[in-house]
This record gives C-alpha cells, sequence and structure tokens, in this order.
C-alpha cells in the first residue's frame, strides 16, 4: 500500500555521511527521515579494522556504523530500513518512492548514498561470482580456509582485502596493473612484510578459469600489460579490488554529474544544481574518499539543508561568519 508522508530533510543513505547528516539534521529540530537502502551503515560494514576514525586507534567498522546509526536515532532522526526506488526531483517538495511502497515528499533532500565496488567487467568473472569471485574479503573470506586466493587491485581496498584474507588463505597473490601500489604507506609494509603474500606486478586479469559442475574457481589467466603475455595462476578464490564507482543511479539524469558519476556540487559546499538537493560523502568525493571526509561533508549538507529552509520559509539567517567577517573583526 502506497501512503505519502512528509520531512523537512531526507537523508538517503547509511554510511557516516548520512548517519552524520542525521545527527546534524535531528539537533536542528528538522525530524530527518533516513533511508538506509540495501547496505546498512554503507561500506564500512563489509572491513575489519578502522584505524583512522579521529578518537579511535582501533575500531571495527561495523561497530563504528553501529555506534553512528545509534547515535542518529539517539538525537531523535528517523531511521527506516528501506530503499529508494526512484526520486523526482523536478519540483518541491521532492518525491521519492521506496521499495516498501511509501512515498515520502520532502523539503529538502540529502543524497548519500555512497559508492559501490567496480567490477573487472569480464565474462568469466559474472559467472562465477558467489561462486569464487568476490568483492569482499571480509563477506566471503572464511570459505577459502586453507586455499590459494588471488587479489586483483592496488589501492587501500587490495592491500587490507590481502592481509586479511591471510587469516584464513594458505597463499594470497596480489595482481596489479602496475608496479607500484597506491595504497598508504602502513598498509604496503605490512603487505611486503607478510610471508603468505605475493605480488606480481604489471598484470592484469585476463580470464576466470574454473569448472561448471560444480561451478567453482580453479584459477586465473594473467595477461603482463606491456609484452601481452598470459599464464596461469591457480587459485580457489578472487577477490576484484580495483576501486569504487558512486552510487548515483538515484539522480542520473536529474543532476550534473562528471568523473565516471560523481554529483557535482558549488565548490565548498554540499549544495547541487537544485535548490534543496544536497550530496555529500563519497557520492561526490572523486579524490578523498574516506570516512571522516564523508562525515565532514555530511554535517556540511545538513547545516546547509537547515539554511536552506530557513529561508524558504522568510526567516531571517544571519550570513555565514566568513573570511572578510574575521578580517573585519581583527
Ligand atoms: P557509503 O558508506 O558508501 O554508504 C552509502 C549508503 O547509501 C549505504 O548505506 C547504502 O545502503 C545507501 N544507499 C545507496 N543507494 C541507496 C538508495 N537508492 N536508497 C537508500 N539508500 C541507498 N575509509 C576510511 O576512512 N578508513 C578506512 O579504514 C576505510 N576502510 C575501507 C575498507 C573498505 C573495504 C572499503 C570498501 C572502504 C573503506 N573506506 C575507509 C572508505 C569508506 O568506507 C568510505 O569513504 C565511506 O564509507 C563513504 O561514506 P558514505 O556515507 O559516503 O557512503
Ligand atoms: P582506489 O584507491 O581507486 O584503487 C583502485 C585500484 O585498482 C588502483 O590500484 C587501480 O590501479 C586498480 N584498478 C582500477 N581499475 C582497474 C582495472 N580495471 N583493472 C585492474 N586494476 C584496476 O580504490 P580503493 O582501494 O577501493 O579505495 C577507495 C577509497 O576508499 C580510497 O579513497 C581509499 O583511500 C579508501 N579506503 C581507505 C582505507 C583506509 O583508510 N584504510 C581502506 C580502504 C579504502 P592504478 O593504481 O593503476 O590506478
Amino acid at each position: 500500500m502506497n501512503h505519502a508522508r512528509e520531512a523537512k530533510v531526507l537523508i538517503i543513505g547509511s554510511g557516516p555521511a548520512g548517519y552524520t547528516a542525521a545527527v546534524y539534521a535531528a539537533r536542528a529540530m528538522l525530524d530527518p527521515i533516513l533511508i538506509q537502502g540495501l547496505q546498512p551503515g554503507g561500506q564500512l560494514t563489509i572491513t575489519t579494522d578502522v584505524e583512522n576514525w579521529p578518537g579511535e586507534d582501533r575500531v571495527l567498522g561495523p561497530d563504528l556504523m553501529a555506534r553512528m546509526e545509534h547515535h542518529a536515532r539517539a538525537m531523535g532522526a528517523e531511521i527506516v530500513a528501506d530503499h529508494v526506488q526512484s526520486l523526482d526531483l523536478s519540483r518541491r517538495p521532492f518525491a521519492a518512492l521506496t521499495d516498501g511502497g511509501a512515498t515520502i515528499l520532502a523539503e529538502s533532500v540529502i543524497l548519500a548514498t555512497g559508492a559501490q565496488a567496480k567490477w573487472l567487467g569480464l565474462p568469466s568473472e559474472a559467472r562465477f561470482k558467489g561462486f569464487g569471485v568476490s568483492a569482499c574479503a571480509t563477506c566471503d573470506g572464511f570459505f577459502f580456509r586453507g586455499k590459494q586466493v588471488i587479489v586483483a587491485g592496488g589501492g587501500n581496498t587490495a592491500v587490507e582485502e590481502a592481509l586479511f584474507l591471510t587469516n584464513f588463505a594458505a597463499k594470497v597473490t596480489l595482481v596489479h596493473r602496475r608496479d607500484t601500489l597506491r595504497a598508504e604507506k602502513i598498509l604496503q609494509a605490512r603487505l611486503f612484510g607478510n610471508p603468505k603474500i605475493s605480488v606480481v606486478w604489471d598484470h592484469a586479469i585476463d580470464e576466470v578459469l574454473g569448472t561448471e559442475a560444480p561451478r567453482g574457481v580453479t584459477g586465473v589467466r594473467i595477461r603482463h600489460v606491456r609484452t601481452g603475455e598470459t599464464h596461469e595462476v591457480p587459485c580457489h578464490g578472487l577477490f576484484v579490488a580495483i576501486g569504487h564507482a558512486p552510487a548515483s543511479e538515484l539522480v542520473r539524469g536529474q543532476l550534473e554529474t562528471h568523473l565516471g558519476g560523481y554529483v557535482v556540487t558549488k565548490p565548498g559546499s554540499t549544495a547541487t544544481a537544485i535548490p534543496g538537493v544536497f550530496a555529500a560523502g563519497d557520492l561526490t568525493d572523486h579524490v578523498y574518499r574516506q570516512a571522516v571526509t564523508s562525515a565532514g561533508m555530511g554535517c556540511m549538507a545538513a547545516l546547509e539543508a537547515e539554511r536552506f529552509l530557513a529561508e524558504a520559509a522568510g526567516e531571517t539567517v544571519p550570513e555565514p561568519l566568513g573570511y572578510g567577517a574575521v578580517v573585519r573583526a581583527v
């Protein structure tokens, strides 16, 4: 049954950006509604240790996100376990339709739909997805106890996946298309110091090899990126960790995107080209893509939504204290 609800602020997404926006919007007495989506807690729920969240030398990703959810609820945000299937930004109030059949009419929207794992795009990768091919070591690593696995990629995710897999696998081979990693130095040091891990440089995954009955991976064919020479590496699993793409499908054709789908916002702001629509976190950020920067943008989005709603209601809103004001004050 379709029942329309009204919201001053609708937040779409439950990663660090969404929950932070919810905390701020709730404290501004805007009664925000947050729709969690198919991955409540976002990307950090598929990792283990997070070591760069300020105030915690080490915290488990799922625990950190559970605490953020608790915090947002405690401040008064309404957290809804549902997924937005369509969003109409052509007029205000904006209309969101959810899988659960709800329609939400929102005076302002904070988009915080984050990013999703990218795939290599090989037909053989698709055939063995869930049968030895995965993009989440935390979710699937356990199935590879005592086995050989390959990790493809050279960023933080690939290195963390490789390190995590050493808890289960007998041998982990990282295959990277260049001869240097883009992962943080501290992670690289751990990778190179781990006797279970070897690195194959300058190679791309050409094909996933396996059997049909039962369906399973038996190896990968890798190709040297310059010579084109190929060879096969036996393994039971392939973990694809080649980065993340912004989840901007909901606003495709409604908001400007760039660099492969990142939503464009005004410089130094989370405002999009549509007044009342704000975007925060990995959805807009092709540079930093960190939990703490996403949370920071969630904060900005809520403060900007608060200001937008006050102006729309005809309230007098003081100018933000900017550089000029600071200079005049001294
Ligand atoms: P996300 O965390 O991507 O959350 C997006 C949310 O949007 C999800 O809740 C999803 O369900 C929801 N959503 C999507 N579409 C819809 C829809 N249509 N309707 C409703 N909801 C929707 N960063 C660090 O700073 N430190 C780390 O140690 C670290 N480790 C990482 C490890 C891994 C394996 C990965 C993949 C990333 C890691 N990152 C880390 C990066 C960090 O997770 C991201 O920068 C951060 O989660 C982005 O937050 P976000 O709120 O923008 O979006
Ligand atoms: P990333 O930093 O974009 O790295 C992607 C890696 O995959 C790169 O090494 C890239 O190679 C490679 N790659 C991309 N497309 C490929 C293809 N088609 N075939 C083969 N290789 C391909 O992505 P990420 O590692 O997922 O990280 C995403 C963001 O989350 C980053 O900002 C990262 O800092 C953050 N994150 C942080 C932590 C942490 O703080 N501990 C942990 C995980 C993720 P090139 O190097 O040649 O481009």
